[in-house]
């Protein structure tokens, strides 16, 4: 059974069995939940990441998810990192390194590129 919540600053969502909050509100087509503050596009998860840390985020810092769901904006879910941070982050976790090879630095550049272009860890990581 699902419920739903509101995750401050007055974003609806959906509380899933996994925990995750899912936004209800429109996506930007990629999996991500925006939602308009004060005519401007947002990202919902980073507006609740904000609204957890009570401060904006750092310049050239993001809000990242430790669920990899993209439409999450439970803030339990959401830390502030750099998109290296982020892609280092996920080879920890060993999404990207099935098969224990190295990962050269040229390889982290594209995963970066491939990131920022909006593939997302699943796809990378079956690549
Ligand atoms: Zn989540």
């Amino acid at each position: 059974m699902s419920h739903y919540v509101t995750v401050p600053p007055s974003l609806p969502g959906e509380l899933v069995e996994s925990g995750c909050i899912i936004y209800i509100g429109p996506g930007n087509g990629n999996g991500y939940g925006v939602k308009r503050v004060q005519g401007k596009k947002c990202y919902a998860h980073r507006l609740a990441l904000e609204a957890k840390l009570g401060r904006s985020l750092k310049p050239g810092y993001c809000a990242c998810h430790t669920c990899d769901v993209r439409g999450c904006i439970n803030p339990d879910h959401l830390f502030e990192g750099t998109y290296s941070e982020n892609t280092l982050d996920a080879v920890k976790k060993g999404r990207y390194c099935k098969h224990s090879q190295k990962l050269t630095e040229s390889d982290l550049g594209e995963i970066r590129q491939q990131l920022e272009r909006g593939v997302s860890h699943t796809e990378l990581a079956q690549r």
